[in-house]
């Protein structure tokens, strides 16, 4: 007999990217950097072992104020959790419910509909356009709670700033989340707006440029408002989320963000690479700003394609759903990753 409740029995499943590990896997299926993290994060993670007798400091104060340095802010403007998936939970907590949905568009992260399930949120899906880009006008005076990703998943297009403003200007009562886990890829920011706008709350992560996904670090900006209501929440549900380690970690990666800053422009340039190289092959490929692209094979089906390049050691991901299905989104790795890759398609193809 199951003890769990009946409004739990069907939450979906996370479906991960496959996290095989080890020598001659190219993993070019969950975003991460292909970068280690910078020679000071080792010491500076080291250095709180010996401390670990000792909780973590709960209002995370150093990490909040490299933060706000970092981005001119001050420390009443940014919180921390335990990843930003930690940070989208607490901040659908905190401003949606039952009776409290929220928009989004159709195809994005898909974490947002797990979390969303797990806290009885209804979801307003406003699909993309045909192109697969957002419209911003369909969440323009919604009156409701908005999560958009910019740039979004798995497509790597961007709104600008004037369109979010729009949105965010328009949404008063509500609480506009923008997700901006892979903003250093080339897209611009909101930041600037949380100043002139209550409302607006901006969500980032070091694990896609900050080369620590395994360490779970996130970050939000927001008015001191939004900031004050989500670390009631935080404060309620799990007070000691970022452990030691890893606030020691964030507060060491910012002091050399030059080296992370330099890895995004390397990314960048795979990017661009990567993308006239499936150009080449044949593939429809988007116009991405993140640290992947979405790419439609010809000749194969993208599941298809998948599988024969797993079987060569490289792996990609492939979302089985309505709209996508025919489309392989891929990480940025090195150059030399990217290289492999090309090697790797021209063999499936037999054009080797
Ligand atoms: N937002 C988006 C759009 C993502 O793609 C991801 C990572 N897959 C996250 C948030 C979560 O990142 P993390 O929890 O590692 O900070």
């Amino acid at each position: 007999m199951s003890f769990l409740l009946k409004k739990h029995q069907n939450l979906p499943a996370y479906a991960p990217g496959d996290h095989a590990e080890g020598a001659g896997v190219i993993r070019l299926n969950t975003n991460e950097p292909p970068y280690p993290p910078s020679p000071g994060v080792a010491a500076a993670v080291a250095a709180e072992i010996s401390a670990l007798q000792y909780y973590n400091d709960p209002d995370c104060t150093q990490i909040r104020a490299a933060l706000a340095q970092r981005y001119g802010v001050s420390p009443a403007n940014v919180t921390v959790a335990n990843g930003s998936d930690e940070l989208l939970y607490f901040a659908f907590m905190s401003f949606a419910d039952e009776t409290h949905p929220i928009a989004l568009p159709d195809i994005t992260y898909s974490y947002y509909d797990l979390f969303t399930a797990a806290l009885n949120i209804p979801l307003v899906r406003i699909p993309l356009r045909g192109d697969f880009t957002i419209d911003p006008s369909a969440y323009c005076k919604i009156g409701k709670m908005i999560v958009i990703a910019n740039p979004n998943a798995p497509t790597g297009y961007a709104l600008g700033l004037d369109q979010i403003e729009d949105i965010v200007k328009s949404n008063p009562e509500n609480v506009v989340l923008i997700d901006e886990a892979y903003v250093d890829f080339g897209s611009k920011s909101a930041l600037g707006l949380t100043e002139r706008y209550e409302n607006l709350l901006i969500v980032r992560t070091f694990s896609k440029s900050r080369s620590l996904a395994g360490a779970r670090l996130g970050f939000g900006f927001g008015s001191e408002r939004v900031i004050a209501d989500i670390e009631r929440v935080r404060n309620a549900v799990n007070l000691y989320s970022v452990n030691r380690m890893t606030q020691a970690a964030g507060v060491a990666a910012l002091k050399e963000d030059d080296y992370y800053m330099e890895n995004c422009q390397r990314i960048i340039r795979a990017r661009e690479y990567t993308t006239r190289m499936l150009r080449q092959q044949g593939f429809e490929v988007l116009d991405s700003l993140g640290n992947f692209v979405f790419a439609k094979p010809s000749g194969m089906g993208a599941a298809a394609l998948k599988e024969q390049l797993a079987q060569r050691g490289i792996l990609v991901r492939h979302f089985n759903q309505p709209r996508i299905r025919d489309y392989l989104r891929i990480s940025i790795g090195t150059m030399e990753q990217m290289q492999a890759l090309d090697a790797a398609i021209e063999m499936i193809f037999g054009r080797a």
